[in-house]
């Protein structure tokens, strides 16, 4: 770091002792996140304001932007004026102008008729006088200086609470020469020209203290680069640890064990399904451990891929643990596996959580000496009691929630398994890329054949009568339908739904607005009033699992015409019968939700109809909607969503340990994404330990980024 006699200044400082800080101030900073000089110094403008260009009194236009310069010659303030404001008269060589302020008491003491000021804003004409209502202004010194402040820009801070964006401009640049000069450059010269980036002290610098848009543009991308690569740098070194320390037991396939694994498929394997087991098995064979990540939409058919792999670990007399975010997709995983195993000698087990005493021993013995082939299971598989003989394979299901964290307490055993990760939630590529930075990707595209078509519409709540016939009609030909609620019941606020993204719009609907219907009390009325010659039944997440699983096995047998839940069916459920699925109040459902939510209907050969009934009062529930009712395609509405909410509520950043995003943008800066990826994983390559000496700055600046969380860097 730059050592400066500035006494005990530098980075590190509380933000408290900054020149015109103190106490108070340092409080609202803190509910900024702002503790430290280097973090005010990372406080990014929200935007920058240009002054319009400087006009003579004589050139001002109605309605154009412009910035005037001159003298004082009067002020007046109208206090019985309603609402109170006020005025001044400016004057140049060419003529005079107004300025306006209403409820501008306030600056009556900021002026004084002799001063020169420059102010600026949208002329507009009052009689024959041309004023400026509510402009921006400055005080200049004397005449000489009115002109010269022409061209430059001002940042504009988001301000909070008591706090001004001008005021917290004040304090940044009345301090920024001195925290400037303790910013270490993380690159040498020679790279950032390759990069046309510009030093990291120029571009902190002309953040706050626009000189120009160009240069702005050009500081916004080197603090966008610097974020994106910090993070990426964190990613690869883990990867590269993982991949030197750890040796993993090769499994290699051959044609024998393929034929065998084949023949337990009732159906051929997609070309998608084939290209990922190619690129499942080469990993595999390795004695490396696997790190991939197997994406699929809904009803892609990662089951059958991922259940391949596990049969080529057993193949090999080596164990496969199967985990699952949640009990009952646990047992939908290991009912499905089922399936598929049957007429096979393969040993497999539930551990349910649950399980207690002598049955739980039984199975942890039988895992321990292994005889047990395939373990399905939660996060429970994880404890430290379940001690496989010889875990050669991880698959972990994780729907949409993803532990990158979980990954290294399975480690750290002699052998590392080889670990497959399944998402049903579709990641924008260029996000997969980062946030899964550290593992492979591979992508199942296409849906098996023979699928019919799913078509999606939204229509107004009122509209809901029609669809109940369209329902009986086709529950006459033979079909089922799922209706959906956001809520188990009436009386309580926070239900099932609290999966809606998290962000229940409107809990209370608005003046006169709808009452929530709830699953509860429309099973009443929908299995008694409106189908009383249908088979109806309830599922939600309050009932007890038995009774759900109950509700599940009659739905698919077709005991069950119509199924009205909550999200609980969001996962997992398949039923290729049911071709229809209404959803109400169909605005809280977040979008990743909906289409999760429609994933369970489209599955067998006939055509499927999605019904959304919402009334969308406000912008981004009406793009959701019109998302869901133009595509089917998981990846194009996952990056939607991403633009409709940013992926740290996408992701919950804390969950996964990345930092949040203080300047770059993960889809407007793909670009610069990449670009940094690559660096990033070329300095890991070549220097996984940051040892060089001029990789040191990146490591403290890592450190202070990802703590020893992660165990990113060894210190050492
Ligand atoms: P995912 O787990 O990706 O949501 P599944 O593996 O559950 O998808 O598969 C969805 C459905 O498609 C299942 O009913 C499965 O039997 C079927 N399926 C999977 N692969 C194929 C295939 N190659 N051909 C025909 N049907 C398939
Ligand atoms: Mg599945």
């Amino acid at each position: 770091m730059n050592e400066q006699t500035q006494g005990q200044f530098n980075l590190d400082t509380n933000v408290q002792f900054l020149r015109g800080v103190g106490p108070r101030r340092a409080e609202v900073f803190t509910q900024l996140s702002v503790h430290t000089a280097g973090d005010l110094l990372e406080y990014f403008p929200r935007g920058h304001e240009f002054k319009p260009p400087l006009a003579l009194m004589n050139e001002l236009r109605r309605d154009h932007q412009a910035t005037v310069a001159g003298q004082i010659i009067l002020m007046r303030y109208h206090a019985r004026s309603r609402p109170p404001r006020l005025s001044l008269t400016l004057e140049d060589s060419t003529g005079r102008c107004q300025l306006v302020w209403f409820r501008g008491g306030y600056l009556r003491d900021k002026f004084v008729p002799g001063d020169f000021i420059t102010a600026w804003g949208k002329v507009s004409q009052y009689k024959e006088t041309m004023q400026i209502v509510n402009p921006r202004w400055t005080a200049v010194q004397d005449v000489d200086q009115l002109f010269e402040q022409e061209g430059a820009g001002s940042a504009v801070y988001p301000a909070c609470g008591d706090m001004s964006s001008m005021e917290i401009g004040r304090i940044i640049r009345g301090s920024l020469e001195q925290m400037l000069s303790f910013v270490a450059e993380r690159y040498d010269d020679e790279f950032l020209k390759s990069r046309k980036l510009p030093t990291r002290r120029e571009a902190l610098e002309w953040i706050h203290r626009p000189p120009s848009e160009e240069k702005i543009g050009q500081a916004r991308r080197r603090l966008a680069y610097d974020e994106l690569f910090l993070m990426e740098l964190g990613i690869a070194l883990r990867r590269e640890r993982l991949q030197k320390l750890q040796a993993a037991y090769p499994l290699d396939i051959d044609d024998r064990l393929d034929k065998r694994i084949r023949r337990l498929f009732p159906f051929e394997l997609t070309g998608d399904q084939n290209k990922v087991i190619t690129e499942i098995c080469a990993d595999m064979a390795r004695t490396k451990p696997m790190n991939r990540l197997l994406q699929g939409d809904v009803g892609s058919g990662k089951t059958v891929v991922a259940l391949y792999a596990a049969l080529l670990a057993v193949g090999r007399h080596r164990q496969v643990a199967v985990m699952a975010p949640t009990e009952i997709l646990a047992e939908q995983h290991f009912q499905s596996i089922e399936l598929y195993l049957r007429h096979s000698r393969v040993k497999r087990a539930l551990l349910k959580g649950g399980l207690t005493g002598k049955k739980r021993d039984e199975i942890l013995e039988q895992i321990s000496r292994g005889e047990l082939d395939i373990v399905v299971g939660t996060q429970a598989l994880l404890q430290h009691d379940v001690a496989f003989k010889h875990l050669a394979l991880v698959v972990v299901d994780e729907q949409h929630k993803f532990g990158v964290r979980q990954r290294e307490i399975i480690r750290g055993k002699d052998l590392a398994p080889h670990y497959l990760v399944m998402t049903a939630t579709p990641i924008p590529r260029t996000l997969a890329m980062t946030v899964f930075g550290d593992l492979d990707v591979s992508t199942i595209e296409h849906l098996p054949p023979g699928r019919g078509e799913t078509v999606t519409y939204w229509y107004q709540p009122e509209k809901i009568k029609p669809a109940y016939e369209f329902i009986r009609s086709h529950i006459k030909q033979g079909e089922q339908a799922y209706i959906v609620y956001p809520r188990v019941e009436q009386e309580y606020a926070e239900e099932d739904s609290s999966a809606a993204g998290g962000r229940p719009e409107s809990f209370h609907a608005g003046a006169g607005g709808d009452q929530i219907k709830a699953a509860v009390a429309e099973y009443e009325k929908l299995s008694r009033e409106v189908f009383p010659e249908l088979r109806v039944g309830l599922l939600h997440g309050r009932m007890d699992s038995r009774r759900k699983q109950q509700t599940m096995t009659d739905f698919r047998a077709g005991r069950i015409q119509i199924l009205v839940a909550t999200v609980v069916i969001e996962v997992g459920v398949d039923v290729p019968n049911a071709t229809i699925m209404v959803i109400e109040h169909a605005e809280r459902f977040g979008l990743a939700q909906l289409h999760q939510l429609r994933g369970r209907i489209g599955r067998g050969t006939r055509k499927s109809w999605c019904l959304l009934f919402a009334r969308a009062n406000t912008e981004q529930s009406q793009q959701r909607l019109d998302i869901m009712s133009r595509t089917n395609d998981g990846f194009r509405i996952a990056e939607q969503d991403l633009r409709i909410r940013g992926p740290g509520e996408l992701f919950g950043t804390a969950q996964h340990g990345l930092p949040e995003l203080k300047i770059a943008n993960l889809i407007e800066d793909i670009d610069l994404l990449r670009m940094a990826q690559r660096d990033a994983f070329a300095v890991a390559r070549q220097d996984t330990e940051l040892k060089t000496e001029k990789n040191q700055v990146l490591r403290r600046e890592l450190q202070k980024q990802f703590g020893e969380d992660l165990g990113l860097v060894d210190v050492g």
